[in-house]
Order: structure tokens, then sequence, then C-alpha cells
């Protein structure tokens, strides 16, 4: 990929592996419960140190029985010898027996198949004979020998690693946990990013607003995404454009969080504090990206601690949060797998033009009639615009140097694939 067409500008790519190989994840660990553990990160591997399922068990409701008994003899219709349950621990199945079987129950040692009841029959009065007598049940002529057990150690087999360190927990996650019987799991502690937007302009949403002024929306999606990705949000809230309060609020920023992350005051203009102030307090180079929307974007430390400097406009913030600090501040919490796979649409647009920046198009997936993934606009595309971040479900990426033709594949980023 070349970006010939704006040297000094970096690839996206380009600028995330440096990004990334200077992220130095924390190693602050805690023990969480894990019902509480959706979200966190854990801290070491997980071995199981039980077989899942503890023991071969039925897949029906219906009989267990030893298939050469039925080969030996050609009888299909066996006594029956005991009921079992779920949760009872059954005895051994009596040479030339069945046995009432229920699903999830243990197969007794001595029985290699089970058959659904819906293909036999049996003396109904039995059933909740526990001693067996008189009672019978008639197989189908030719059971496949063990079907319907599902074996010990299926889904997991002691001894073996179920997670990884750097993985982070999901629902399914937690429900495997508790199968092998863990409890509560090690986890790096939250990462603390603290979040300030600059900016004269700002008022926070609920007060008037006079004239000249916005409102503060950085803020609020930078929160919101802040606390998707599960980190320790630290607000702090609108920071005026001059250079005192700037550092006051950075030297706070750095005090209390492990990473900072900014908005706004990033431009080389006379009321962009951020980068005079971190130079003071640290050092900070910032980086042209080949992106678009988001092109200035500041990288550099405050008395040691990380920070992003994103850009001011509203889309740019969304743009730049996920696609670049997201991975950078999960790196810095413990996660190893950082970026997110696009898929692969038809493109309900035309983009003619090469990329002179990599473009993340607020875009909507759209099923068509025969239920293929289409890929349309979700309208302006201006850095300005946040409705469209908000009508789309995702980014259709405009390669750096690449056009886009309608009708033809094209990648896509799901939203829930960078909030989480
Ligand atoms: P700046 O990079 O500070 O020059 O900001 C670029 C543009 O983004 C300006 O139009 C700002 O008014 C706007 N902007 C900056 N911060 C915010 C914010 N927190 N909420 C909404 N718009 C903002
Ligand atoms: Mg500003």
């Amino acid at each position: 990929m070349s970006c010939c067409d704006q040297p000094g500008l970096q690839p996206v790519e380009q600028a995330l592996e440096t990004l990334l190989s200077s992220a130095q994840a924390i190693t602050d660990t805690e023990m969480v419960p894990v019902e509480q553990a959706l979200g966190r990160v854990l801290a070491a591997d997980q071995q199981s140190t039980v077989d899942v399922p503890p023991a071969d068990n039925s897949a029906m409701d219906g009989f267990a029985f030893n298939s050469a008994d039925i080969q030996k003899t050609g009888k299909t219709t066996l006594p029956l010898s005991q009921r079992i349950p779920a949760g009872v621990a059954p005895q051994a199945l009596q040479p030339g027996t069945a046995a009432r079987i229920f699903t999830g129950a243990e197969v007794p040692i001595g029985a290699d198949t089970v058959v659904m009841q819906e293909n036999c029959q049996w003396d109904d009065g039995s059933d909740n004979d526990s001693s067996g007598d008189k009672s019978h049940v008639t197989l189908p002529a030719e059971p496949k020998a063990g079907d319907n057990i599902r074996p010990q150690g299926q889904d997991i087999q002691s001894g073996s690693r179920i997670m990884c360190r750097g993985h982070r927990i999901k629902p399914q996650d937690m429900g495997l946990l508790a199968s092998v019987g863990i409890a509560e799991v090690p986890v790096y502690r939250r990462l603390k990013v603290a979040v300030l937007s600059t900016g004269d302009e700002l008022v926070e949403p609920g007060e008037q607003l006079p004239p000249g002024h916005i409102y503060n929306s950085n803020r609020y999606t930078l929160a919101g995404q802040m606390k998707a990705l599960g980190f320790d949000y630290i607000d702090l809230g609108i920071v005026p454009d001059n250079f005192e309060a700037t550092e006051q609020a950075l030297r706070q920023a750095a005090d209390k969080a492990d990473c900072i992350v900014t908005s706004g005051g990033v431009s080389v203009g006379e009321e962009d504090h951020v980068k005079a102030c971190v130079e003071k307090l640290g050092s900070l180079d910032l980086w042209k990206l080949a992106i678009k929307p988001g092109k200035p974007l500041a990288f550099g430390h405050v008395l040691g601690k990380p920070i992003l400097g994103l850009p001011g406009n509203p889309a740019a913030v969304f743009v730049t949060c996920a696609i670049v600090a997201r991975p950078f501040l999960l790196k810095c919490q413990g996660v190893d797998d950082l970026k997110p796979i696009p898929i692969q649409v038809i493109a309900d647009f035309d983009r003619p033009k090469p990329a002179k920046r990599q473009e993340y198009l607020r875009a909507k997936l759209v099923l068509d009639d025969n239920g293929v993934a289409h890929a349309e606009i979700a309208g302006n595309q201006s850095s300005g615009v946040l409705s469209t971040a908000s009508v789309g479900n995702g980014f259709a990426i405009h390669p750096l140097g690449g056009t886009i033709k309608m009708g033809e594949p094209v990648q896509f980023l799901l939203f829930s694939d960078l909030l989480f």
C-alpha cells in the first residue's frame, strides 16, 4: 500500500504498528467471581481439572443397553433393570437388560447405546417402578451401537487449557469457566482512562447555549466508547483553551489515570494548547495520519503516561477512537486480540477516485432479497457530522489508494466489533 499522493501522511496500519509497539500492558491483577467477569481480561491461562461431561451421559430420554446383547441373541425385547434420571449415580447394567434413562443422566457401566423412547415400545406401568420387575422394553430391530451417548470429556478434557491470558471474557466464556467448576478468575484491573474535552466553545447538555457555543458531544461519545470497552473511565470534563488550564488538567489526568485521551486542541492553531503543554510535561508527536476523518492525531507521554490527542470534530473522534485509540488502550489493558476482522460485503455506492487517506465511511449493512449483505452510505461524511455514525452500523472502508465500485466487494467493520 502506498500513500505517495500525500507524502508525509502515515498509513493507518503503519501508525497502528508504531503505536502498539509502544503500548505497555498493565500488570496489576485481581480476582473476580465469574459472574462479574464479563468484559474483563484474563491475567492467566485457565485449565480444567475435570472432564466435561464428567461421565458418558444420555443425549435422549430413552433406554440404555449393551448392543452386544442384542447382536448375540437377536432378541430386541429386554427386561428393564433400573431407572436412571439425571442427577443419580447409576449401578452397573445387569447383563441382558436395559435401563430406563433420561437426558443428561449418566450411562451405566456396561451399556454402550441409548435408543430414544419414541423408537421403543415399553411396559408403561414400569416407568415409575424402580424395581423394574416384569417391566420390559422392545427396542428397534437394528439399533446403532454407540448412538445417543455423549462421551465423557467430549467438550473438555481434564488438564486441557480452556482459555488464554489476554482473553476478554464473553458471556459464553463465563458459562465455560463455570462448566469446569471455576468460581473466580484472575483478571487485570480495569485500565484507568482519563478523558478530557478541550474547547472554549463547549457547553454541557442541559445548559443554555450562548451565542458562539456548541454542546460538548465528544465527552459523551468517548465516555460511551471507554465504558463499552470495559475501562475505568475518569471524566475530567471540559478544559478551556489556555495553557495553564490545559497543563493543570493534564497533570491531574496523569496523576489519576493509566492513559489519557483528549479531544480537540491538537491542530496548530493559536488556541490549540494540548501539543505545547504535553511537550512541557513530556513529549508529543503530532501525527498526520492517512485516515479520514481524523488526520491530525497526537501521541505522546505526559509525566510518563501515554496520551492520545484525538481531533475535535465529533465524527473524527468516533472514528479515531474506534480505529486507533481502541487497539492501543486494549493492549494497555492486556488484551491479545486487538484487530477486528472486517467482513466483505457488496458496495451499494461508487467511490471512483483513489482515496488519498484511508476513509472510514459511516455506512449501513442491509440485506437484499437474496439475503446478500450490502453496504449503503449512511449519509453525510463530513468530519463534523455525527448523526451518520448513529444511523450507520459500521464502517465501509475506502482503502488508501483504492476505489470502490457499486456492486463490487467492499470491506466492512461492524460497530459492534469496535465497541467491545
Ligand atoms: P479543534 O480541533 O479543537 O479545533 O476542534 C475542531 C472542531 O471540532 C471545532 O469545530 C470544534 O468546535 C469541534 N469540537 C471540538 N471539541 C468538541 C466537543 N467536545 N464536542 C463537539 N464538538 C467539538
Ligand atoms: Mg478547539
